[in-house]
């Protein structure tokens, strides 16, 4: 596939910015060549190319540093898709709801309209009705969060590979969650689907939300285009080096994910037996929704007890989403459900 027919045409004689660090690109010297501060910790400008952080994550999934970006977060990877893929006013995206909030959101800002595909009664995808969808409508963009939020079940790579042949786009798979999965990451379709983008983040697993690192893996053509058109310096030193050690500590990161399933599956059994509790949504994720009549009371008794749950009742009937918390605060939340 030529990827460059993909980018939004009026971005293609596009001249990205060079910053000094583009320029002079060595560690040592005297560095009189960025206008920063002589004095302090933090005075110096952050590698714009975050190389460290790509050359381990490309360790870490098996791919190449150039199929590696790094985003303010996987929120400013959603919106540099649009602004790299979509012409406002004109292109249109497809998402499966309910999903995640943010690209409708995301298009809105962008002023791209979001043809929704909705998930049948299992929260799978309806292909025959997506692939009908892609071909009369030639979504630019196609989001398929999986694990999905907030249902929590995930997609398979079959159909993400359904959806990119068909498509004369680009496919967004938002892998949030995907550490807590049992299942392949799609980073592993990169090599040989070309309109692949796969998204990821150190906010979930990796317990570092505050930090905003996100991640997009794709084709090292459509990676060096969300490089070009990103804000030269969107992610810090601070935050870089959070994800570093993160990395760096891969004991504690998988001690921290057991744990949290393990507790995942305490909640589970606990609403399973929950005689109020209709249903307990299959879950790949680190969140469960549970599904109990008059979920809206419920989730205003838990505040008032300063348990703050997701009321997800407006885009699914009767639905609270719970992320698990530590034993401590799942017990509390466990006693305020018996009382
Ligand atoms: N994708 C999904 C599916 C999410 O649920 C979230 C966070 N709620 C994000 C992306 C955004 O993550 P980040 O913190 O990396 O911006």
């Amino acid at each position: 596939m030529d990827t460059n027919a993909l980018i939004r045409p009026s971005l293609r004689d596009l001249k990205p910015y060079s910053s000094a660090r583009d320029e002079y690109t060595g560690k040592e010297g005297i560095f009189l060549d960025a206008n920063e501060n002589p004095y302090g910790n933090l005075n110096r400008y952050p590698d714009p190319y975050q190389r460290e952080l790509k050359s381990a994550l490309a360790q870490l999934r098996n791919v190449t540093s150039e199929q590696v970006f790094i985003g303010n977060g996987s929120d400013e990877v959603i919106d540099l898709c649009f602004r790299l893929f979509c012409e406002p006013g004109k292109d249109k995206v497809l998402q499966f709801s309910p999903t995640y909030g943010m690209y409708k959101v995301s298009a809105a800002i962008n002023d791209v309209d979001v043809l929704d595909c909705p998930l049948d009664a299992t929260f799978e995808i309806d292909l025959a009705k997506a692939l009908q969808l892609i071909e009369q409508q030639q979504p630019k963009l196609i989001f398929v969060c999986s694990p999905n939020n907030p249902t929590g079940n995930l997609f398979s790579l079959k159909t993400i590979k359904a959806l990119a042949a068909a498509s004369q786009g680009v496919v967004i798979v938002d892998e949030a969650y995907i550490d807590f999965a049992n299942a392949p990451s799609a980073v592993s379709l990169i090599d040989t689907i070309d309109n692949l983008i796969v998204s990821q983040t150190f906010s979930k697993a990796w317990g570092l939300a505050a930090a905003r690192v996100g991640i997009a893996y794709g084709n090292a053509n459509l990676i060096t285009w969300l490089s070009n058109i990103k804000p030269p310096y969107n992610v810090s030193e601070l935050n870089q080096q959070a994800a570093l050690d993160a990395l760096a500590d891969k004991a504690g990161f998988e001690q921290r994910k057991r744990a949290i399933l393990e507790e995942k599956q305490r909640l589970i059994s606990f609403f399973k037996a929950f005689p109020l509790v209709e249903k307990v949504y299959p879950s790949e994720t680190n969140f469960i929704l549970i599904k109990l009549p008059d979920a809206t009371g419920w989730y205003e008794r838990l505040i008032s007890q300063q348990i703050i749950t997701r009321n997800r009742s407006s885009v699914i009937a009767d639905s609270l989403r719970i992320t698990v918390g530590t034993p401590t605060e799942n017990d509390i939340l466990i006693n305020a459900f018996k009382a």
